[in-house]
């Protein structure tokens, strides 16, 4: 059994090295060069086994994961992601776990040029926490404070796929290989948050679910918004599985979308149109932002709909 020293050498040995790190893995920490005139975005996300995750998940997408919840924020702010660090608690020296887990976690670092500067190893329960470091030009992230009224409400991809594969595994009974991919291997909507640099007004990441995500855009901008059910992205696959009303609990609380939403004046929507095809990223308009505050759910027959409940919140009845 190798030793926690064993473990960091075999993941330094594997990480791969921007020219703008100047101090890697090996140091006591990390020393990375700024480009002039931006600012760096920071953001930290922890998945704790059998809270966040299946404990039966494969290392290699928890590694995948871990790190695309967090490009997912990156994204959310319009940041180019640069570096990151791993905290990784485990409960034994398990090299066959690691190096599985090195596996998705650095296809996924290699696929956006970002490299693994640091993290800490220590032994516990099995807990994994990533930090990522992303650049903006000066001014330029994409916050939750700026939707104004009249904008559009948009949404990358399709909502509902993560849950539905949940869904089914809880069920224990027939379950998707493609909703359970979306699951475990969330696509972070890195080029499409860069691509909206300038013309959205304001976007988050959809973690936890589109009504409670939605609903911290429209707190933060001091606005409310009204979303058709009936354009709700969803794949086919999905609407294989669950019927129209199944999906809505699915879509606006199931969360794990890993998509972006995000407002915009009408006018921009051709312009954000062609951006994100030239990145091969749909998006669809699923309402719009309107004066007073809180979220309106109405049905394709033009009923209000009120979601079972908005997503899900560690420490629920805690006080
Ligand atoms: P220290 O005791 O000074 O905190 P450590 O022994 O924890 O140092 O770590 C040694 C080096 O290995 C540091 O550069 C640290 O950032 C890096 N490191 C430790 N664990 C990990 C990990 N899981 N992933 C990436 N780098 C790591
Ligand atoms: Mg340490």
């Amino acid at each position: 059994m190798p030793g926690e020293f064993a473990l960091i050498d075999r993941i330094r040995a594997r990480a791969r090295r921007r020219p703008d790190v100047a101090v890697g893995i090996g140091d006591d920490a990390a020393v990375l060069r700024l480009p002039p005139g931006h600012e760096l975005v920071v953001t930290s996300d922890t998945l704790v086994a059998g809270v966040h995750f299946p404990l039966e998940t494969a290392a290699a997408d928890l590694g995948w994961k871990a790190l695309a919840v967090n490009l997912s924020d990156l994204a959310a702010m319009a940041a180019a992601p640069a570096w990151c660090t791993l905290a990784l608690t485990l409960p034994e020296a398990d090299a066959g776990f690691v190096e599985a887990f090195l596996d998705g976690f650095l296809e996924l670092a290699d696929a956006h040029d970002v490299s693994l500067v640091g993290g800490d190893t220590t032994s516990g329960p099995l807990s994994i926490t990533v930090t990522a470091h992303g650049l903006v030009p000066a001014g330029a992230a994409l916050r939750r404070d700026g939707a104004r009224v009249g904008d559009e409400v948009w949404v990358t991809g399709t909502l509902g796929d993560a849950a539905g594969a949940l869904s089914q595994w809880r069920a224990r009974g027939p379950a998707s290989a493609k909703l359970r991919y979306r699951l475990d291997r969330p696509t972070p909507r890195v080029a499409a948050g860069l691509a909206l640099r300038g013309l959205a007004t304001a976007g988050i990441d959809l973690s936890d679910g589109l009504a409670a995500d939605l609903g911290h855009v429209m707190r933060a901008s001091g606005r409310g918004a009204r979303i058709d059910l009936g354009r709700l992205p969803t794949s086919r696959t999905l609407a294989d599985h669950f019927e129209e009303t199944q999906r809505w609990p699915l879509q606006l609380s199931g969360g794990d979308d890993y998509e972006l939403c995000f407002t915009a004046p009408p006018a921009a929507a051709f312009a954000i149109e062609q951006a994100l095809a030239a990145c091969d990223t749909a998006a669809t308009v699923i309402g719009q932002v309107q004066a007073g505050e809180g979220l309106a759910f109405v049905t394709p027959e033009g009923e209000d709909y009120v979601p079972a409940r908005a997503g899900f919140q560690h420490f629920q009845g805690v006080h």
